[in-house]
């Protein structure tokens, strides 16, 4: 230990005692070549006072002293817990038997008697000054080891609970109280049991056994917070060392990870794969169906028939790949694989150009698509991103507007005043950015108010838009897209007569 913990190197601190300054200079003379640290009182209550202030290592008590006597001082020095441990050598009469057994009894340790002879006075105190050192040094080094592994334990980065052998809460690291908000304080001296519901009394017994066999217990358990909400925990249960000759270990470490987190994402996953299996199936079901039906009855069919199974057949081949395209889109969002390459970007440019691919979809369904705006919206970004954003957008406004429907873009350069607040960060305002907003408008179903909110969720999509086919992808996808630039959505949606959608993203000025 002494390689990690330098201690102080200090003199023996000897606080001398007597009311006559006689007594005290002829002490002091008898010590002061000795490396001592000198301080003297006059008086009992000085004396207790110089005691707390210095801490010394050995008090030489005169016992004739006004008012309070040395007795009294002594057993006042061993009922204060600062104090107790102080080492007192009494100064007596020689012979004074009586003197020396009242001492005994107030905890005196050891006596040195008028005239001082010097040699056996400086051995005394030498001997005792040592030892109270050697034990003020091991008590400091115990108090830095201690200090030491809780700093280890709470640099743990899991949350650790100690128990003596019933099971009753000794110590917790600092995480206990941070992670899983059970302050030290509302659960040291309880059972260890209140970490959890009563699945965990249910395994209490097995996790005893298994512990007091000298073995490690892990499984999950519901994990019990301070404010009575519950989390999924992982628990790690391990003996103490066994002491003595007891056959039980002293007692129980347990380690506590939330993992809440973990549970919610394995959820998250396994319905992503139903949706997507359930997704996936419908198409390839219908295209298996038409290119059986177009088998067998190829010869009874006409062009016209075959032509429209072929276009059919080529209706869900896309929207089985426009759904994989999103799929893979969410997957690469998902484990950040996603490019964060950016470049100048015109973002009226490229919305004029993905709404021209989209146009045949809107001419089928007899809908009105216009453009205005401002020619030029730079922006900073990744045009494969952008474009798939715009992508999402338009097409959901062509997807869920009937025919003979509207559909406007607007392009529009915002300044700071113009935007919902929530989007401002103090740069924005210092450096009085501006946006490049595009405005989305149509005049389709629109959305209720209980669904607007889960819009932008993965796989939302509203009940009633289930004539409409759709993952409910797309919205989840722009919003983390717009997220990568910086960028916002907001809706604004009436049933039955139309939606907003509206994009934000910082606009590229010039330096
Ligand atoms: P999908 O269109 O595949 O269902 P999205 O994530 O793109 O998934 O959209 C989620 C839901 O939001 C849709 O199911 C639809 O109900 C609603 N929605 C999106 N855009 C519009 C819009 N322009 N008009 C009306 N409803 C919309």
């Amino acid at each position: 230990m002494n390689s990690v913990f330098n201690l102080p190197s200090e003199k023996s601190t000897i606080l001398i005692v007597d009311d006559e300054p006689a007594g005290r200079d002829t002490l002091e003379a008898l010590l002061i070549t000795g490396n001592y640290n000198l301080v003297f009182a006059g008086n009992g209550p000085e004396a207790l006072q110089k005691a707390k202030k210095y801490q010394p290592d050995v008090i030489l008590l005169d016992i004739m002293m006004p008012d309070m006597d040395g007795f009294e001082v002594c057993q006042q020095l061993r009922s204060d817990p600062d104090l107790f441990e102080i080492p007192v050598i009494m100064v007596t009469a020689l012979d004074d038997r009586d003197s020396r057994l009242r001492g005994l009894e107030v905890g005196a340790n050891d006596f040195v008697s008028k005239p001082f002879d010097r040699v056996e006075l400086r051995t005394r105190i030498r001997t005792i000054a040592y030892l109270n050192r050697q034990r003020r040094l091991r008590t400091m080094e115990l108090q830095i080891e201690r200090d030491f592994n809780r700093a280890i334990l709470d640099a743990l980065g899991e949350a650790l609970v100690v128990t003596d052998q019933h099971g009753t809460i000794q110590y917790v690291n600092r995480l206990v109280n941070d992670s899983i908000e059970l302050p030290e304080k509302s659960i040291a001296g309880k059972n260890w049991l209140i970490l959890g519901d009563n699945t965990l009394s249910s395994k209490h017994q097995e996790v005893k056994k298994t512990v007091w066999g000298g073995e490690t217990w892990r499984g999950e358990i519901t994990g019990i917070r301070q404010d009575g909400t519950t989390y999924d925990a992982m628990l790690t249960a391990a003996p103490l060392p066994k002491y003595y000759s007891s056959p039980e270990p002293s007692g129980f470490v347990l380690i506590l990870r939330d993992i809440t987190p973990l549970k919610e994402s394995e959820r998250l996953k396994d319905q992503f794969v139903s949706n997507v299996s359930h997704e996936l199936k419908t198409p390839l079901a219908v295209i298996t169906l038409i290119t059986d039906n177009l088998d067998m009855l190829y010869n009874r069919l006409d062009d016209d028939k075959r032509k429209k199974m072929l276009g059919d057949i080529q209706k869900h081949t896309e929207n089985l790949n426009t759904l994989i395209d999103s799929i893979l889109e969410v997957s690469r969002l998902d484990s950040k694989r996603i490019s964060l390459e950016r470049e100048y970007v015109n973002l009226a440019l490229i919305t004029r150009e993905e709404i021209d691919k989209l146009l045949p979809l809107a001419h089928q369904k007899n809908q009105d698509v216009t453009v205005s705006g401002t020619q030029s919206l730079p922006v900073w970004g990744h045009d494969g991103q952008l474009r798939q954003i715009i992508r999402n957008l338009i097409t959901n406004a062509i997807k869920y507007t009937p025919e003979y429907g509207k559909i406007d873009c607007t392009f529009v350069i915002e300044t700071e005043e113009n935007i919902p607040e929530s989007f401002k960060s103090p740069e924005f305002i210092r450096t009085k950015k501006k946006w490049a907003v595009i405005r989305f408008t149509d005049t389709g179903s629109g959305i209720d108010a209980t669904s607007l909110p889960h819009i932008f969720e993965r796989f939302y999509r509203v009940d009633t838009q289930n004539r409409v086919r759709g993952a409910g992808l797309g919205l989840s996808i722009v919003r983390e897209l717009l997220t990568l630039h910086n960028g916002h959505i907001t809706v604004d949606s009436v049933p039955d007569r139309g939606s907003i959608f509206t994009i934000y993203i910082p606009l590229l000025q010039e330096a």
